[in-house]
């Protein structure tokens, strides 16, 4: 087996020959891969991107710097859906997608995908962009979201948790270790630490991919959630922040920089190459929901639990714990949604505590007495709200 083989038959990225650079007044794009795929190209705009769909990519060892060139901005790659890599460049100024070809070796079956784009009008550009309907490619529709059944339910308490980030879109990154990653780990534990509490526990992803925020939230409709926990752990550009956070959805958020993180993952689709045109802002269409009414003092008190929980398992939380913004991911109406910032990996308590699976597992605990303490209550008030 030489270098460029990958067990499976996965196509690799083979760096030596992959790069970006000006050309012709716009910009040439070379991908070398291992063997052929079914792959496409397309550009999006607001704002102006380039998108380049691929089969089963390896991108690993590639370096974003690779495509540093006039025009382009920032590079980002990785798994889109099962089975589906995505590659988005921001674009400077308007290109468009002049020429575009694969050609496989015979001698060496490697296959050279190239990408012409040149400079365009920025109406011309808006004409031209968008992205080719294909069900091979796209992601499936989000479910159709259900109407909120009755709250008196018997059974177990249904919790799904929500490992934020993932495929293309990696979230915070420090200390080699990254946010998708960390909280793909977590998820799992705490899933194992509520099912032995007796809770019933749906993931919104089981893998490192890509998932829209619309997705997650129609992810718990479809499993008929009882609460929804998204679990993050970011960096913050300025200032040192530390411990643990708990947000709840509001329109005008509680500060700068809980409306900054909440602007940051509601980009997460765009950056992943999301055709979000036409979608309004439903965080503010949704806060008008009379479903919400019974929901959002719910969720303040599911946020105030946890924290709780966490501060007397941890003995730590952030100084300010209880936030709000208008974060997407938390927009379901009828269900009592909540984000976790369990830390911030750009501080290095923080980054030391998150790595650490002991810390982790009195977070998990921590989560597990919060709901708990919140689930008694809810039912409690659930039965005064029936009389
Ligand atoms: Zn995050």
């Amino acid at each position: 087996m030489t270098a460029a083989e990958t067990p499976g038959g996965l196509a690799r990225v083979v760096p030596e020959y992959t790069g970006a650079e000006a050309a012709g007044g716009g910009v040439r794009l070379d991908l070398e891969l291992t063997q052929g795929v079914p792959w496409r190209v397309f550009t999006l705009a607001d704002p102006d991107r380039l998108v380049l769909d691929f089969r089963e990519v390896d991108w690993t060892g590639v370096d974003p710097a690779l495509f540093a060139a006039e025009g382009l901005g920032a590079v980002r790659f990785g798994a889109f859906r099962d089975g589906w890599t995505r590659f988005v460049a921001d674009l400077d100024r308007p290109l468009a997608v002049e020429e575009a070809g694969l050609s496989v070796s015979a001698l060496t079956g490697q296959a050279s995908l190239r990408v012409f784009l040149a400079p365009v009008s920025e109406a011309e550009f808006d004409a031209r962009a968008g992205a080719p309907e294909d069900p091979r490619f796209d992601l499936p529709e989000p479910a159709p979201v259900e109407p909120a059944r009755e709250s008196a339910r018997d059974g177990p308490l249904r919790i799904v948790l929500d490992p934020g980030h993932g495929g293309i879109d990696p979230g915070a990154e420090a200390g080699g270790v990254n946010e998708a990653h960390l909280m793909l780990t977590f998820a799992r534990e705490l899933r194992e630490v509520l099912v032995r509490a007796g809770f019933e526990v749906v993931l919104t992803r089981e893998d490192d991919v890509f998932v829209s925020l619309e997705r997650r939230v129609a992810r718990a409709h479809r499993a008929r959630a009882d609460l929804f926990i998204s679990l993050h752990a970011d960096s913050l550009a300025a200032g040192v922040a530390h411990g643990a956070t708990v947000y709840t959805l509001s329109e005008s958020a509680s500060d700068a920089a809980s409306a900054a993180l909440a602007e940051r993952h509601n980009r997460a689709d765009l950056l992943a190459g999301l055709d979000l045109g036409g979608t309004d802002d439903v965080v503010a269409d949704v806060l008008m929901d009379l479903a919400r009414l019974d929901t959002q003092p719910r969720a303040e008190a599911l946020a105030r639990a946890m924290v709780d929980g966490i501060a007397s398992a941890t003995g730590h939380v952030n100084s300010r714990p209880l936030r709000s913004a208008g974060f997407s991911v938390l927009k379901a109406a009828d269900i009592p949604s909540v984000l976790l910032e369990a830390g911030f990996l750009s501080t290095p308590e923080d980054l030391e505590r998150l790595t650490d699976p002991d810390w982790r597992a009195r977070l998990a605990r921590g989560v597990r007495d919060g709901v708990r303490a919140w689930a008694a209550a809810d039912a409690a008030e659930a039965a005064l709200r029936r009389r």
